[in-house]
């Protein structure tokens, strides 16, 4: 089912799933039993992220150098399709821009069709390791606007896929201003996705205060707040780096207070993002991502508080 129709017919807010492929070696059993705890709760759908692919350049014997592809991760679409039989749950697979010609995304677009994958989260990509800013690949795309375009266009009239964007509630971090931003995300809807799923963020406040400027601004369509626990005290200063977001004074002062204790630390973060996802239902969202990093017991404990 597309997750547009699920979103419009739903009749009540419900979780929603996000898992990272694992390491190439895992057997597909090992796969299906990591996400099992999930099926309790019996998810709408599950979206599996997209990782781009990465080389590395070895010294042959005559002492010049050969580039070699190193991908480390089961691909996306393998994922789905493992999911899909086990479990016979709708998937959204991630795409994006970076490392694929507009022809490469054409191929993967009749692979979902053949696989029977009617979602898709359209994205531009993170920089790759070593590059400041995104460089788009020759022949492809820059931004995700242009990739919802193009997955639109793709056997054109044929309504294919759902589409899902990311949105960015306390702004992407190579935008000048949210409201620049949230021009930007206009151009993804109008380009023809069908709902948003945001950055994780730590404060409601700044989330409630984002779907205010982006309904001013005429984007209409579903906003899902994207969440994710808190695991460690590393966290405190990774997410705020690798992510462009805050974490508010009341989180990180509960967390130093723990000191060393990593049992007490871990409950403080799924406490925290439990009143949360508690809240935001309260407000009237139609259903919350949880960015789950492929660990279910922390996920567990909160859909089962919530939903
Ligand atoms: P875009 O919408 O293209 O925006 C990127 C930047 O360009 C923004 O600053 C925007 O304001 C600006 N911009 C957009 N259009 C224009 C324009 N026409 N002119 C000028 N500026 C413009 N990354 C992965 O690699 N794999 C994943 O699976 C993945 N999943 C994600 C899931 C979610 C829910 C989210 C929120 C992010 C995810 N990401 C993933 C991260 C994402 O790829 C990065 O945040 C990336 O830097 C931006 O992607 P985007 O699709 O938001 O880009």
């Amino acid at each position: 089912m597309k997750i547009k129709d699920i979103l419009r017919t739903s009749s009540r807010p419900f979780p929603s799933l996000e898992i990272v492929p694992p390491l190439k070696g895992i057997t597909n059993a090992e796969l299906i039993e990591s996400i099992k705890p999930f099926m309790e709760f019996c998810p709408r759908y599950i979206n599996v992220t997209c990782h781009r692919d990465e080389y590395e350049f070895r010294e042959e014997t005559d002492g010049s150098f050969s580039r070699h592809l190193v991908r480390n991760k089961v691909s996306e679409a393998a994922v789905c399709s493992a999911i899909m039989s086990a479990y016979k749950v709708d998937v959204v697979p991630h795409m994006i821009c970076g490392g694929s010609t507009a022809d490469e995304i054409d191929n993967k677009l009749s692979d979902l069709k053949f696989l029977g994958i009617e979602n898709i989260m359209a994205l531009r990509g993170d920089c790759v390791v070593g590059e400041k800013r995104f460089v788009p690949t020759e022949g492809g795309y820059r931004y995700a606007s242009e990739l919802v375009e193009a997955i639109c266009a793709f056997e054109k009239g044929s309504d294919l896929f759902s589409i899902g964007v990311g949105g960015y509630p306390e702004k992407h971090f190579e935008a000048p201003n949210i409201e620049t931003d949230i021009e930007n995300l206009k151009r993804k809807v109008d380009a023809g996705a069908d709902y948003i799923i945001t950055q994780m963020f730590f404060d409601n406040e700044v989330f409630y205060s984002y779907v205010d400027k982006c309904r001013s601004a005429g984007i209409d369509v579903p906003i899902i707040p994207g969440l994710k626990p808190l695991t460690t005290a590393r966290q405190v200063s990774l997410l705020p780096e690798s992510f462009s977001i805050d974490i508010p004074v009341d989180l990180t002062s509960e967390i130093r207070s723990a000191g060393n204790d990593r049992q007490a630390i871990y409950n403080i973060g799924t406490d925290w993002c439990i009143r949360q996802c508690k809240d935001l239902l309260a407000h009237g969202v139609p259903a919350v991502h949880f960015y789950t990093m492929g660990k279910a017991e922390n996920i567990v404990r909160i859909l089962r508080e919530c939903f």
